[in-house]
């Protein structure tokens, strides 16, 4: 099947009009008419080749919502006309340990949406930024059908990415939780950190997302360049999630732990980052990561947004603005999420 989207082609050409094949409807597939899908700053990492570890030409793009226009005949849970979402994975074993306990994510044979080894059709796996999908629909999500689809498709990633290790740490009501960088992690993790009943503050680097923070639910804002306004909160968080894509100082925040008090890391800066242990050490503390989450954690979170009417603040745009969305994303100028409008495909 004939498929539209935007690929690179080596780490340093704009993203730009490119068509491949996806694979026919297999019994357990459901093939999804993609909408929108959200800008990840992975996406960029990628592209970019920042990690290292990207194939080319690449598709990327895995915060995908659209409409469901065909399924095999052993799918259960879609029928055509449903809204569906497809996430950061496409398949797993499926039998190992991590599978078995709904931890994909982790499955030596994760399937990515893009990026992957791709067991249907050889090559990588092609990812959202395209108007088509073919998913097994144990890789399919059901989304909330009373929030605006567009602003849904960041839940996929940025949403469960902050969802899980704020549920893990058992983030709840009382308790004070710390964001670091308000991008797209960020703004979310602010506004799920806020429903789990956290007094949540956010670290950012830019001054003129203060006003935005406190909009959001932020019920304090720290200029993270202000040593005096972070020494006011030494020793006094239960928790730090910290989404920041590029070098930074993390030392900074352990200090900021109370004892035992965990920080973890979901953004995933391109270099290693320094750690002064005794920061852990004087106080107890964890340093930790955290990557996506499983399919079941995905469809609950999914679900827990529905129910309390979150989604993400999202700038749409046409895929034709993709690369200009690229720099603003390297600047920090994201409010506070990118999405991409795919009907703007069609049109050359
Ligand atoms: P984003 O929208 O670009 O947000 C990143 C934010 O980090 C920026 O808005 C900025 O916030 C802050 N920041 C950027 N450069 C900085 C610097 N030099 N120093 C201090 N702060 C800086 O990116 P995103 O899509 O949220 O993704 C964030 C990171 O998470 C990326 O590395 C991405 O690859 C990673 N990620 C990880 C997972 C996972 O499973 N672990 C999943 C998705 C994404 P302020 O303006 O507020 O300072
Ligand atoms: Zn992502
Ligand atoms: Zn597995």
């Amino acid at each position: 099947m004939k498929t539209n989207a935007y690929a690179v082609q080596n780490a340093t050409s704009p993203l730009a009009p490119f068509n491949f094949q996806r694979r026919d409807v297999g019994e357990h597939d459901v093939q999804i008419e993609i909408l929108y899908c959200g800008v990840c700053h992975s996406d960029l990492h990628t592209v970019r080749n920042e990690w290292q570890n990207t194939t080319y030409p690449c598709v990327p793009g895995h915060e995908i919502v659209g409409r469901v226009v065909k399924v095999g005949a052993h799918v259960k849970k879609f029928k055509e006309g449903d809204t569906a979402g497809v996430g950061c994975m496409v398949d797993s074993c499926r039998t190992c340990a991590n599978c078995e306990e709904d931890l994909e994510q982790f499955c030596d044979n994760v399937t990515f949406t893009y990026n992957s080894p791709d067991k249907h059709v050889g090559g990588m796996t092609f990812g959202g930024y395209s108007d088509s999908i073919v998913v097994d629909e144990a890789f399919v999500l059901q989304v909330p059908k009373n929030l605006n689809l567009a602003a849904v498709a960041p839940l996929l990633c940025a949403g469960i990415t902050t969802y899980s290790p704020l549920r893990r740490h058992n983030v709840t009501e009382g308790q004070k939780v710390g964001v670091v960088g308000l991008g797209g992690l960020g703004h979310m993790g602010v506004k799920l950190a806020k429903a789990l009943g956290a007094h949540v503050v956010v670290f950012t680097t830019s001054p003129n997302k203060v006003e935005d923070a406190l909009r959001l639910g932020a019920d304090e804002v720290v200029n993270s360049k202000n040593a005096d306004e972070m020494k006011k909160h030494l020793n006094s968080f239960n928790f730090i999630l910290d989404t920041v894509s590029a070098q930074h100082d993390i030392n900074a925040y352990l200090l900021l732990l109370k004892r035992d008090g965990n920080l973890t890391q979901v953004g995933v800066p391109d270099k290693p980052l320094s750690l002064n242990v005794s920061t852990l050490i004087f106080g107890r503390r964890t340093l930790g990561g955290s990557l996506i989450g499983g399919i079941k954690e995905t469809q609950e979170m999914l679900d827990f947004c529905g129910k309390h009417n979150i989604t993400s603040d999202i700038e749409l745009i046409p895929i034709q603005k993709i690369n200009e969305a690229y720099d603003r994303l390297v600047k920090s100028d994201v409010k506070y999420r990118f999405v991409i409008d795919m009907a703007s495909l069609q049109q050359a």
